[in-house]
């Protein structure tokens, strides 16, 4: 979750044991909700909507107060992960990662070619709005056109191209 700007207390005035709450936003989904968020002891442990926002006026759907949940989930993803020839994923430090992939990226780009590296942001780019951004211009800087999203792939081609058809899909 992201920070919101707010007129109550600085979140980092506030202490860090015991609990505390602070507005914040939900970024599962582009609604972003106005939430506030108790924090007990370094853990995230209720999140409920905001009466405070002007906007959202204390709304939240269940998907935002499960957060707890998904944040403290055993099985959340925190670290680099690399798959191993027999399928199980092992940690790997996040520069040992770079360092592998930049290598297997380079060989497919001088054997293949740019067009051969694509990249897909699906609607879990949500929660990080510059995900998108930085795969294009990774992308455009390998001189690859292959950026690809829902909107690519999904149904919606499906929209466009029936609009511009004559013939109704
Ligand atoms: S609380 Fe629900 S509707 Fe609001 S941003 Fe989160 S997921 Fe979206």
């Amino acid at each position: 979750m992201q920070q919101a700007s707010h007129s109550r207390p600085d979140n980092a005035a506030l202490p860090r044991s015991g609990a505390r709450t602070v507005p914040a936003i939900c970024r599962l989904c582009p609604a972003h909700c106005g939430v506030l968020a108790t924090i007990t002891d370094g853990r995230l442990t209720e999140v409920k909507g905001d009466p405070e926002n002007p906007l959202f006026k204390g709304y939240t759907c269940p998907k935002g107060r499960a957060l707890p949940e998904l944040h403290n989930e055993s099985n959340r993803l925190l670290h680099s992960q690399k798959r191993l020839s027999d399928g199980r994923h092992v940690p790997i430090p996040v520069e040992t990662a770079m360092d592998e992939i930049s290598a297997k990226v380079r060989r497919l780009v001088e054997t293949y070619g740019p067009r051969s590296v694509a990249v897909y942001t699906g609607t879990n780019g949500q929660p990080y709005p510059a995900s998108a951004s930085i795969g294009n211009a990774w992308l455009r800087a390998l001189g690859s056109p292959m950026f690809f999203t829902p909107n690519t792939i999904d149904q919606p081609g499906k929209q466009i191209a029936g609009t511009a058809s004559p013939h109704r899909y």
